[in-house]
Parts: structure tokens; sequence; C-alpha cells
């Protein structure tokens, strides 16, 4: 299971998908599995750690398909 690798669930400023992501090495920024970075400050909705991911770039970081 790599699900832990991304414990964060967040939704992006304005967008739909859930993504998931983790912090960045040594600092409070998160990094989405897909790829959007996300400075300590920014403007994001983050959600409960049980939340499903819907964005597949998320879903593929973490270990594949669900
Ligand atoms: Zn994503």
């Amino acid at each position: 299971m790599t699900q832990t690798d991304h414990p964060y669930r967040v939704r992006l400023h304005g967008g739909r998908n859930v993504h998931a992501a983790r912090h960045v090495n040594g600092s409070a920024n998160r990094v989405t599995g897909c790829g959007y970075y996300l400075p300590e400050d920014s403007t994001n909705h983050w959600m409960d750690d049980d939340t499903a991911v819907t964005c597949r770039g998320c879903q593929r970081a973490m270990g594949g398909a669900r």
C-alpha cells in the first residue's frame, strides 16, 4: 500500500477533483500526486483524510487505479 505516501486530501481553490497531497521534504509546503505545488499559505480546501481521491493523476501516484 502506498496510500500513506500522500496522506492529505485537498480540493484546489475553484476545482472539483479531490487530490492527494504530501509535504515537500522538510517544509510546510505540500505537493499533490499529480504535481500541483501548494505553498503553506495558499487557499485550498483541505478535507478529511479518508475522503476519496477523484483525480486520476493522484490515483496513479498513489499506486494505480482504484
Ligand atoms: Zn491530483
